[in-house]
């Protein structure tokens, strides 16, 4: 009985706690609250730039996109081959010929290797305007929209956007495509990486 009690007692500590931590953390109204030690400080905005350089800078994205591109392709390319050795494998796993056996083993752990060294070169593009990487935490602005309108998230809710409502999570599966620099606002590419 008591151990329940002090359970229930916990758990109404840890729901306080909860929602304290949630009023704790109101919507930011300054970029410079986001910035951490790595990031660089901008030193123009979107809305300090002209047209023309504005369409400049999206030109000189152009190659990193291509390239990010390029190698995201290579990546599925290889999960495809590696799962395509796996399937073989499971399909011809009671025929005992020795040699298909090792060339489906070799051919799995040559994908593997391949994959292993996409991710460890895979090229992060960085904004020509603020020269930060377009991965590297949030700014006031919204990668998905690019409105100055990214509200800080806490360590149990991702950051979200009260213009286009996208939550900003994390990862591979991030669940948003970067269309502009979360820390400048500079729009860099139209259909997103
Ligand atoms: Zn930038
Ligand atoms: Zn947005």
């Amino acid at each position: 009985m008591s151990g329940r009690s002090h359970a229930g007692a916990g758990f109404r500590t840890l729901r306080l706690w909860l929602a304290k931590a949630r009023q704790g953390t109101p919507p930011v109204k300054s970029f410079r609250l986001y910035l951490q030690a790595p990031i660089a400080t901008p030193k123009r905005f979107v809305t300090d730039y002209s047209p023309a350089e504005l369409s400049r800078l999206r030109e000189m994205f152009k190659p990193q996109a291509h390239r990010h591109r390029n190698w995201s392709r290579t990546g599925y390319i290889v999960i495809g081959i590696a799962f395509a050795f796996m399937l073989l494998g499971f399909v011809l796993q009671n025929i005992s010929l020795h040699w298909t056996q090792r060339v489906i083993l070799g051919g799995f752990l040559a994908c593997w290797i391949t994959l292993m060294i996409i991710a460890f070169l895979f090229p992060v593009p960085w904004c020509p305007g603020c020269h930060n990487r377009i991965d590297r935490g949030f700014g006031a602005f919204c990668p998905e929209c690019g409105a100055r309108s990214l509200e800080r998230g806490s360590w149990c809710r991702a950051p979200h956007c009260s213009s286009c409502g996208r939550a900003m999570g994390r990862g591979k599966s991030r669940g948003y495509s970067i269309h502009a620099c979360t820390h400048c606002g500079v729009k860099l590419d139209d259909a997103g990486l």
